[in-house]
């Protein structure tokens, strides 16, 4: 079962993970997921996409998120979720290539692995009645 840390449990229990963001396209695999993440294309089933497509605008979301976001620990590793601000779009995801959903969170995975780090987004509504595991408050 995945667990959920509130940005300050997070803090407290020394579960941000220590990872270099310096490098967050460094990879073949990594720069072919900020290609899916900055913008829309026909061939996804589901993808959702970056309103600022520069790589500077990911590789600072990434450092952000990881910086302050919540924590989710689940068996295949730490993820990173970040809401800057409830409600306030910072991409869309996309079916096929239609506009779905507007997003409002930035999820950083793979946050163990130097060349696998990436972001996506989410809907932070998916998040809403997550509890932090140690305090019980909302997540984000
Ligand atoms: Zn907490």
């Amino acid at each position: 079962m995945d667990l959920f840390y509130c940005p300050r449990c997070a803090d407290q229990l020394g579960l941000r993970p220590p990872m270099s963001t310096s490098d967050s396209l460094e990879s073949t695999y990594q720069r072919d997921k900020y290609e899916k993440h900055s913008k829309p294309s026909s061939s996804h089933h589901v993808q959702t996409v970056f309103d600022n497509s520069s790589t500077q605008y990911y590789e600072d979301c990434i450092r952000e998120a990881v910086e302050r976001g919540a924590v989710q620990v689940e068996s295949r590793g730490t993820n990173v979720i970040f809401c800057p601000s409830t409600g306030r779009a910072i991409g869309s995801k996309y079916k096929w290539g239609q506009y779905a959903d507007q997003q409002d969170t930035v999820v950083v995975v793979k946050t163990s692995d130097r060349g696998g780090v990436h972001a996506f987004l989410k809907a932070s509504s998916q998040y809403s009645g997550q509890k932090c595991a140690r305090c019980g408050g909302p997540i984000l």
